[in-house]
């Protein structure tokens, strides 16, 4: 199948920015031989064409707010103090028991 130039009316795919999907467009309007607006199929919704391109997802407001807020709240905080050194725990014998009742005869 030959590539033809778009015309109006024409089915194609295109990012819907209000239904947030890739869906079935019709063009609306042309410039240049190349399409202009789309129609979403799904909303009725006419939009500029943007190349059937998804656009990449930017963090919400909400998200960065919530970010920046946990960055000033870690600058505020000063750095943890090391932690003790482990109390060293003496190698405790075990007690000879027989040792302790020769000890304890001798007496
Ligand atoms: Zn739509």
């Amino acid at each position: 199948m030959a590539e033809r130039p778009p015309r109006l009316g024409d089915v194609i795919d295109d990012y819907c920015p209000k239904c947030r999907l890739l869906l079935n467009h019709d063009v609306a309007s042309l410039y240049a031989e190349a399409v202009a607006k789309v129609t979403c199929r799904t909303c009725h919704n006419t939009h500029d064409y943007q190349n059937a391109q998804v656009p990449a997802k930017r963090p919400s407001k909400k998200a960065l707010e919530k970010r920046s807020l946990m960055d000033q709240v870690l600058a505020g905080i000063p750095a943890p103090p090391p932690p003790p050194p482990a109390p060293v725990t003496p190698v405790r014998k075990k007690r000879d028991l027989w040792a302790e009742v020769e000890r304890l005869r001798k007496k």
